[in-house]
């Protein structure tokens, strides 16, 4: 779907846990923008743990169907992951990202004064490449076990140019709308040259991919491995703008970085392909914490903003994006997270205020 002139449709899935908490807290900050976006349309939707015990299935066909045919965008609230292994589940929001074919998970990370145990100033984006790397095996044959009975495990690790340079684009597109206009792209190419090699002259190539026409020639490029990007993201996490890397480095670093924020509440993330975008707060379902109140609705909130902003609503997004750091800022209304003792609620009002 995409969007059309008069009306913004967006499908609402809370799932589980304080995905159901926090997901009221996006709608009513989109809502509160008024008409300085399109009329919104929210379409609520099922999936996740809670879905599956019901119904059987974590995700039914009706969301999928409902989410391709008659939805602009989508906001996701999070998934309770069972401990033991279930039989027949398997994780929506992955089979979600398959199935809209959302190849980018987007995560912004930036600090606001002043939260406790804050480094310096962070302003960076996490640019993770979504369909391969480690765990899209090709081949699920097992292997039968080598070496007299001991065990042995392997995994085949899938790289590809076709989505290393559409993830290469994107992280070059994100650059271009940000201040300092820089790419760092993050691989272990020392070791794994193959893969990561051609994931990191893709991702260097597309600048000069025919049809750019120089459009991206205000953007500089730097590159790191993985392993010292860690290191330097918490001795000096102000050096990085755009960071893009396979799957498996994108979702280690992009946590990492969630951590030099202060509080996983506060992090949002989109997912999007080249025709959908859906908003999800990094936070899982925390279930230590649902059905209080207490949950943190920021991450959801900034998600909400994140996707206007991918939409290219970039006004609505500033606008709720500086409303709540001015939430963050004032220090009165922030949930037990952030050492306050605001309700969910309670944030939620204050930010739609503030909007
Ligand atoms: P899941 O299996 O769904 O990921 P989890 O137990 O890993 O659940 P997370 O949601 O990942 O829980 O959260 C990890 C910790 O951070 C928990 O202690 C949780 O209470 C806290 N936390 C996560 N999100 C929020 C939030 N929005 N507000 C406040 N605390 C949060
Ligand atoms: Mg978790």
């Amino acid at each position: 779907a995409t969007v059309a002139g008069k009306s913004l449709k967006i499908g609402m899935i809370p799932a589980d846990g304080i995905g159901r908490e926090v997901l009221p807290g996006a709608k009513a900050a989109i809502q509160a923008l008024g008409s300085s976006i399109p009329t919104t349309e929210f379409i609520d939707l099922q999936a996740g743990f809670e879905c599956f015990q019901k119904t059987g299935t974590a995700l039914p066909d009706e969301t999928v169907e409902v989410l391709k045919n008659e939805c602009d965008c989508a906001l996701f609230g999070a998934v309770s992951s069972p401990s033991r292994k279930v039989f027949g589940y398997s994780s929506p929001i992955v089979a979600l990202r398959k199935k809209m074919d959302l190849y980018a998970n987007i995560r912004p990370v930036s600090s606001v004064a002043p939260i406790p145990n804050e480094q310096p100033t962070i302003d960076l984006v996490v640019v993770r490449e979504n369909t391969e790397c480690l765990g899209f095996s090709i081949s699920k044959k097992k292997h039968r076990l080598l070496g007299k009975g001991a065990p042995k495990a392997r995994a085949t690790r899938l790289i590809t140019e076709y989505a290393s340079r559409r993830i290469g684009e994107m992280a070059f597109k994100i650059a271009l709308t940000r201040p300092r206009k820089h790419v760092t792209i993050i691989h272990k190419s020392n070791v794994l040259s193959v893969t990561d090699g051609l994931f990191r002259e893709t991702v260097r190539g597309v600048p000069t991919l025919p049809g750019m026409n120089g459009k991206y020639d205000g953007v500089t490029v730097a590159e790191q491995l993985v392993d010292s990007a860690v290191y330097r993201l918490f001795r000096e996490p102000h050096i990085y703008d755009v960071m893009v890397a396979p799957n498996l480095y994108g979702d280690i670093i992009s946590d990492a970085a969630a951590a030099l924020v202060g509080s996983l509440g506060l992090v949002p993330s989109v997912n999007a392909g080249d025709s959908f975008v859906m908003g999800e707060p990094v936070h899982g379902s925390a279930p230590d914490i649902a059905g209080k109140d207490i949950a943190n609705p920021l991450a959801a909130i900034r998600s909400a903003a994140l996707m206007l902003r991918q939409l290219g609503y970039r006004n609505g997004a500033a606008r709720i994006e500086s409303a709540v750091d001015d939430v963050i800022r004032e220090g009165r209304y922030l949930t037990p997270d952030l050492g306050g003792k605001s309700s969910t609620s309670e944030v939620v009002s204050q930010v739609v205020k503030r909007i």
